[in-house]
């Protein structure tokens, strides 16, 4: 089958079908989105993985071991855990010590014509979504996870840093809690995406001396991450969701002083993400800047890397 390869270089090569392992169901990709995490791993985020990238996708089941689940449309919660373990059985599966991760660590993901799943990672998407939403469930679950971290309401401020792919899902998910919500960013057209939905924004470099009760930093620069810390009222909470290649340098003063509070946060529930699809109207299709057949999937990376682009879908036709 067709896949994208990444082997400390990129590459699209005809490389063997995924072979099934017993609990795994076999699916057909249909649409999947690069994420920035696929360009933090070319970047050396996750040394030593090597194989198919491509975590962001939907398909339909070709085959699998419950013959009910053929022919469904379902998309996949990424990480896979031992299942036998303290954190497995508490439920945790994210955060298992021996898990892995698809299309990021010891996984092949979805940048392919097929992807083998576990069983207990699949996740149907109802009729009422269609692929080019479903695409967005894992990086809006990641959005959600800050409200299964920490609870946000009408009254507090909040400034989210960051115009980006997640920084314009995490502003949505701000925006159903009724907070006082600001949007940082550093991009014209991408402020001005979240300003046709009502959402308040401003530059990155007009911040000004304002604080927040709640930062949520998503801009993937190590810059921002002391603008981000700065701006966080005392005894605030500051909120990470960027991964860097590398390490950052950071003036924790502020952190100690103004005696606040960090969470990190990474991936959420999927059944999350797939309720609030439901419940609220989501115009996902504008956060697509392009498409590109898996053929052109490396001009797709490269166009995605681009500071104007938002989210680059690939289609496994
Ligand atoms: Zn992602
Ligand atoms: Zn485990």
């Amino acid at each position: 089958m067709k896949a994208v390869v990444f082997d400390g270089k990129l590459r699209v090569d005809d490389v063997p079908w995924p072979c099934r392992a017993k609990g795994d169901v076999l699916v057909r990709v249909s649409t999947a989105g690069i994420c920035n995490t696929d360009h933090e791993i070319l970047k050396g985020y996750m040394p030593g993985f090597s194989g198919i990238p491509g975590h962001e996708f939907v398909g339909v089941v070709e085959e699998a071991g419950e013959p009910e689940l053929v022919g469904r449309r379902v998309t996949a919660e990424i990480n896979c855990g031992c299942g036998t373990c303290e954190l497995c059985r508490a439920g945790m599966q994210r955060h298992c010590p021996d898990r892995t991760v698809l299309g990021i660590a010891g996984r092949d993901g979805a940048f392919a014509e097929f992807v083998c799943v576990p069983a207990e990672n699949i996740v149907r998407v109802p009729a009422g979504i269609n692929d080019t939403h479903a695409v967005f469930i894992e990086p809006l679950a990641a959005a959600l996870e800050v409200l299964e971290q920490t609870s946000i309401g009408p009254e507090h401020t909040v400034l989210v840093i960051g115009d980006g792919k997640l920084g314009q899902l995490l502003a949505l998910v701000m925006r159903s809690t009724g907070c006082r919500l600001r949007v940082a960013g550093r991009h014209a057209e991408k402020l001005a995406l979240l300003s046709d939905a009502g959402i308040e924004t401003l530059r990155t470099d007009r911040l000004g001396e304002q604080s927040y009760d709640v930062v949520i930093e998503a801009s993937g620069s190590p810059e921002a991450l002391q603008d981000a810390v700065s701006r966080v009222r005392p005894r605030g909470r500051l909120v990470l969701k960027s991964t860097y290649a590398g390490g950052v340098t950071v003036d924790l003063a502020p952190v100690v002083v103004n005696e606040l509070t960090v969470i990190g946060s990474r991936c959420g529930r999927f059944d999350a993400a797939v309720a609030f699809m439901q419940s609220c109207p989501l115009q996902l299709e504008r956060l697509v800047t392009a498409t590109y057949p898996l053929d052109r999937a490396l001009e797709a990376f490269e166009r995605s890397a681009r500071p104007d682009s938002l989210k680059i879908l690939l289609d496994m036709g």
